[in-house]
């Protein structure tokens, strides 16, 4: 029986993790879950669910959780704020789902690679802002990373040895040429700049193919979580910038692809539902049932494929060059990239100024290299700072 903690419980895969989970009551249990301020979705995962640990990332909310917990007659121990996350993470867990969304699941994720765990990464603004602590944290910890971002969990099952090799250069040892990631495009695939000036948050969330948070939803709709991606694709698989290349393919069947020496392209297929990345990743090297539906390639009947608008969704080339940068560029894309989003969902940023935001901090922060977690912390409080200003200029907040 593996115990599993899923952080970011209350999130779009947090819910995907816990079905499958809850499909295989012989295999697994939940050890830990937690939330970050809604207190009455935690207790109503911990009635179903019955995990040992139940953690609110908002420490104001520790003794409500409690208090709820114990209304519900649960046995669950309930905890708050880092150290809780930190405790759920390096726990008696087997497996941790990170799906906390953005920098505040660092941390935890940090944790359960340095205390060994088997660790199912879905929140990538963690690896993209400290790529190396975070292989050294799973080196030092003996732990192994499997990811379940659909386009890496795709490579992960293309590659030969069937994991991410986790050391620099080993690909064209295993004779891969190229890592190829498909994006759908997102909800504005198609329209021009002009087009995109009066967006909204409800039409930037929109997605076509996926049901998923808003953050990662409005980041689908500017090709920034491609971006991200693409910087996820160079830690965990050792790529270089230039062996990685992205293609859109609106219909989100194929999920990516692994071009070998020798002209053969491997690509991973199936429905768009992030559950089938998670029970391979639960699972592996084992397969199990997941609830997803068998793919019908004959009622799909065409699948397209295009190069991507890199003119008009600017925020690809821009994780690009923080990838070309290196050091603490990327901590500073993803800084500047989250505050700009919060600002777009908050109604106070318009759609293409996202871009903008982020290419300005990028000018003024120039790359340092990444000495150490505190000096990447710096980092990120100091982009965000800059992109808060530019921001102030621009007036709109
Ligand atoms: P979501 O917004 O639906 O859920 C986020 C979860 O994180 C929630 O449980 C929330 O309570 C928790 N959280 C938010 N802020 C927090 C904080 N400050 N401290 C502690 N916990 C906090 O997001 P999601 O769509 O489930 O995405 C989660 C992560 O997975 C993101 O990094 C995203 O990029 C990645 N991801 C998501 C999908 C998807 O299909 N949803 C696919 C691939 C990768
Ligand atoms: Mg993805």
């Amino acid at each position: 029986m593996k115990r599993v903690a899923v952080l970011g419980a209350t999130g779009s895969i947090g819910a995907s993790a816990l079905d499958v989970i809850a499909r295989h009551p012989d295999r697994f249990a939940v050890a830990a879950l937690s939330a970050n301020r809604n207190v009455d979705a935690l207790v109503a995962l911990c009635v179903r669910h019955r995990p040992a640990l139940a953690v609110i990332a908002d420490a104001a909310l520790e003794s409500e959780l409690r208090s709820k917990l114990a209304a519900a007659n649960l046995a669950t121990r309930a905890a708050c704020g880092a150290e809780g996350l930190r405790e759920a993470a390096a726990g008696d867990a087997n497996i941790v789902i990170a799906a906390i969304v953005g920098a505040a699941g660092l941390d935890s994720t940090l944790a359960a690679a340095r205390a060994g765990k088997r660790l199912l990464l879905a929140n990538k603004e963690a690896v993209v802002m400290a790529g190396p602590l975070l292989l050294q944290a799973l080196r030092e910890g003996s732990g192994e990373l499997v990811p379940i971002d659909s386009e890496h969990n795709a490579i992960f099952q293309c590659l030969p040895s069937g994991r991410p090799d986790l050391e620099r250069c080993r690909l064209e040892q295993a004779g891969v040429r190229r890592i190829v990631l498909t994006a759908s495009g997102g909800p504005f695939r198609g329209r021009a700049r002009a087009q995109l000036a009066a967006v909204t948050p409800d039409q930037a969330c929109a997605h076509p193919n996926w049901v998923m948070g808003r953050k990662i939803s409005v980041d689908s709709a500017t090709l920034m979580n491609k971006g991200l991606e693409v910087i996820e694709a160079h830690w965990l698989f050792g790529a270089h910038a230039d062996q990685i290349d992205v293609v859109v393919h609106p219909q989100s069947i194929v999920h990516s692809l692994v071009e070998y020496a020798d002209g053969s392209t491997l690509a991973q297929l199936g429905n768009p539902d992030m559950r089938t990345a998670l029970a391979h990743a639960l699972a592996w090297p084992e397969r199990i049932e997941s609830g997803v539906a068998s793919l019908d390639l004959v009622r799909m009947g065409a699948l397209q494929f295009e190069a991507p608008d890199r003119a008009t969704f600017a925020c690809l080339d821009l994780a690009y060059r923080a990838l070309a940068a290196g050091g603490t560029a990327p901590a500073i894309l993803n800084a500047a990239n989250e505050v700009a989003v919060e600002a777009f969902l908050a109604g106070s940023l318009p759609f293409l100024a996202i871009a903008e935001v982020i290419d300005d901090t990028l000018d003024a922060m120039p790359a340092e290299p990444v000495g150490s977690l505190e000096a990447l912390i710096y980092a990120d409080l100091t982009a965000r700072q800059h992109a808060q200003r530019m921001m102030r200029r621009m007036h709109c907040c």
